[in-house]
């Protein structure tokens, strides 16, 4: 069974691919509309449920949208909704990491979680997912895989961050992937 999944990012794409295997995940890349999608919620709930309605409003089909943010305890939840453009419109992860490591120059906690929400519209109904992952933001970055803010973020109870991480690791312990984990029990007991 398909459902559109309203991301361009490949990674993202990919990281749920790999848990809804039994189910056909189509990303916006081949979609024309994909440019266009708002996103000026001020939460991460609203976001992921504006994406989605979107989608669903071009397709008419069983869609899902996520909204992913970085809060950080001594920023008092920033960067938060914001943790795309952080640094700027721009939208770069490297200057993001960096402003968001001089903003904490100095600050001995270094606590912080990412949360996902991801918003589902199936058989026109809406439903929410929602994965949290603890951890602290490093000093320097480390590691080269990912994306976004993980060369900087370390899980609670690891020893490296998700940049140093392989894909089915982070997937298993991360904010999307138990976000993803909901999704994927929600849709296994639909599946007729
Ligand atoms: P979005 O909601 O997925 O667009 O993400 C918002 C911001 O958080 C962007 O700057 C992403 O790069 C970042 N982000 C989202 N998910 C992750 C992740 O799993 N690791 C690191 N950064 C992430």
């Amino acid at each position: 069974m398909k459902i559109i999944f309203a991301s361009q990012n490949p990674n993202k794409v990919a990281e749920i691919r790999a848990k809804l295997s039994g189910y056909t995940i189509q990303g916006l890349d081949s979609m024309v509309f994909a440019q266009e999608l708002e996103e000026t919620g001020n939460t991460l709930k609203e976001n992921a449920i504006q994406k989605a309605r979107q989608v669903f409003a071009k397709t008419e089909e069983n869609c899902f949208a996520d909204d992913t943010g970085l809060e950080v305890e001594a920023l008092n939840g920033e960067p938060g909704v914001y943790s795309a453009r952080y640094a700027g419109g721009q939208k770069s992860s490297e200057d993001n990491m960096t402003l968001l490591l001089r903003n904490l120059a100095g600050k001995t906690n270094r606590t912080a979680q990412f949360k996902t929400v991801i918003a589902l519209i199936w058989e026109g109904k809406e439903f929410f997912f929602e994965g949290i992952c603890e951890g602290v933001i490093t000093q320097s970055r480390s590691g080269a895989q990912g994306f976004g803010y993980d060369p900087i973020f370390k899980p609670s109870g690891y020893e490296h961050t998700f940049a140093e991480m392989d894909m089915t690791t982070k997937s298993r312990i991360s904010h999307r992937g138990l976000a993803v984990d909901k999704l994927v029990n929600f849709l296994e007991s639909r599946r007729k």
